[in-house]
């Protein structure tokens, strides 16, 4: 069994750029699957635009035809803000053994000293880094001296033990974020090809974007 990728985001809503990246890291990092974690209050950004539920439905539509593909609704289900930390000492609990690979993109990985209880996170997993367009590996401060210390370019290390390492993946770059996704569903054209037909139909059928303008607006200010 390989180690388990676990792959957080608000999925507001999920794209092609999240799952091309999870399908390369399954593949190329041997990964026994990956789990999709739509979080529930995100603590470090603005607040998702569709509610739980909705965003749950499309990264199950999304990814109902892949195997090694499932998708885990814990942090929907827990009061207060969604921490990785606390989601990876359970599963943790769950998997004492069995290798785990937080799945993060650069900008997350950057933003990593700000998040709660940040170190620990190593001590709980490893942490993939797919490469994202326009980002660049940092090579000084906190961040820097963790990946002089514990970053890994063999994939072997990432099944070998639990947890631990840091290891940075390019993968193939697509220029997609949920934020343009919506904008461009705010002005009225179809998101057709950023995203699987059947996340577009959950969108059209519940018009959770079509309207989102000063909800977005509000949160953002
Ligand atoms: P937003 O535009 O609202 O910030 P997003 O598109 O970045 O959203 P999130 O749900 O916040 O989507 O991202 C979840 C994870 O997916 C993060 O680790 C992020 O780095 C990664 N990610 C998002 N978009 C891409 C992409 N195009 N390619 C690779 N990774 C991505």
């Amino acid at each position: 069994m390989g180690p388990v990728g676990v792959f957080g985001g608000t999925f507001d809503p999920i794209h092609y750029g999240h799952l091309r990246s999870a399908y390369e890291l399954l593949q190329d990092l041997a990964l026994g699957e990956v789990r999709f974690m739509p979080c529930g209050i995100p603590p470090h950004r603005h607040q998702p635009i569709a509610d739980g539920a909705l965003r749950l439905a499309m990264v199950r539509a999304a990814v109902a035809d892949q195997p090694g593909f499932v998708v885990d609704d814990r942090e929907l289900h827990r009061a207060g803000p969604s921490y990785s930390v606390d989601t990876l000492a359970a599963l943790r609990e769950e998997m004492p053994d069995r290798p785990l690979c937080l799945l993060l993109g650069m900008d997350a990985f950057l933003g990593l000293p700000k998040w709660h209880r940040w170190r620990e996170i190593l001590q709980l997993a490893h942490v993939v880094v797919a490469h994202r367009p326009g980002w660049r590996a940092p090579d000084m401060g906190a961040l820097g001296d963790l990946l002089a210390e514990r970053g890994t370019a063999r994939v072997d290390d990432l099944h070998r033990a639990a947890g631990g390492a840091i290891h940075v993946h390019a993968v193939t770059q697509l220029e997609i974020s949920s934020t343009e996704v919506r904008a461009l569903i705010r002005a009225g054209r179809d998101p057709r090809y950023l995203m699987p037909d059947a996340v577009g139909r959950i969108i059209t059928a519940s018009g959770c974007y079509a309207e989102s303008d000063a909800h977005e607006h509000a949160s953002r200010n």
